[in-house]
């Protein structure tokens, strides 16, 4: 059984130990209850449709989806009945990205052949959508940085917050952008909350957040500053390739241990972003002195 447990009263989390510590989320209502996110591999989102439904007693009315990526929302399939909710860019990017890689996802395994891209049939862009499941509010709101559709799921009463990837231990820019993700981390930490329910790893609680933000935003100002002293260099991906996690103060161990590798992709997405490819850059446009600084390092 996918791991749960019972945030606050009829708020319910799952993470994933099978696939980078992904999160899915419920709130159950008298009636019926909203998923937040599906896990990645199709077993685990049909045992907690088996929770919900049998162990609970209710039926799935609506799917959120916080983002497009495959861990959370490719589930939507499970549920034919439910009325998917997400914000519109993640309605196109699933119809795009989405089907893209599902495409090639069934060329390398089975496991996606049950598997179909079911796009949100509710969607908003710039305002706030509100849900009244028995007598709790959410509230869903955008919370870009991870990619440009993420959003964030306010349970109002109890102060939870299902944050989507604009929370996680270690913060991942690869598909978003790094402003977006630093002003999304500023306005969670402000949000007064009991509980932040990443989109993976552990839940954060209160005692926990305002280190957690501190941590999330030393982390990606390292990151800015590490790809801002490779700009300097001839070879700058050699360098990011000597900048570890650690020194950016954050742990190898972080989301089943692939931290090390969202780290390194970090690293070069950030760059990419702002200097462009590597080898395309002028001979003449590094620090000489630097340069010889560098080698002797090798
Ligand atoms: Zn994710």
């Amino acid at each position: 059984m996918v791991p749960r447990e019972r945030v606050a009263d009829n708020v319910y989390s799952f993470q994933s130990d099978v696939y980078a510590q992904v999160t899915a989320g419920a709130v159950i209502g008298p009636n019926w209850a909203v998923l937040i996110d599906t896990l990645a591999m199709p077993d685990e989102t049909l045992e907690i449709r088996t929770f919900i439904e049998q162990e609970l007693g209710v039926p799935v009315k609506y799917v959120i989806n916080t983002h497009y990526h495959a861990d959370h929302s490719w589930g939507n399939c499970f549920f034919p009945g439910a009325v998917v909710i997400g914000h519109a860019n993640c309605r196109e990017k699933l119809a795009t990205l989405g089907r893209a890689s599902l495409k090639n996802a069934r060329l390398q395994s089975q496991m996606f052949r049950s598997v179909k891209i079911v796009l949100p049939h509710l969607t908003f862009k710039e305002s706030t959508l509100s849900l009244r499941v028995g007598k709790k509010t959410l509230t869903l709101s955008s919370l870009p940085g991870p990619c440009d559709d993420n959003i964030g799921i306010l349970v109002e009463e109890d102060r939870v917050l299902f944050a989507g990837d604009a929370f996680m231990p270690l913060p991942y820019i690869v598909d978003g952008d790094i402003d977006d993700m630093v002003a999304s981390l500023k306005k969670i930490g402000k949000m007064g909350l009991e509980n932040i329910i990443q989109g993976h790893g552990d839940i954060v609680l209160r005692g926990e957040i305002d280190n957690a933000v501190k941590d999330n935003l030393a982390y990606l100002s390292a990151v800015r500053k590490a790809v801002r002293k490779a700009s300097r260099r001839k070879y700058p991906f050699e360098l990011l390739e000597e900048v570890d996690i650690e020194s950016c103060g954050k742990s190898r161990v972080l989301i089943g241990g692939l931290a090390v590798e969202l780290h390194y992709r970090n690293l070069r997405a950030l760059y990419r972003k702002q200097f462009g490819e590597p080898h395309i850059r002028d001979e003449d446009d590094y620090d000489e002195e630097e340069e010889e600084e560098f080698d002797l390092e090798e």
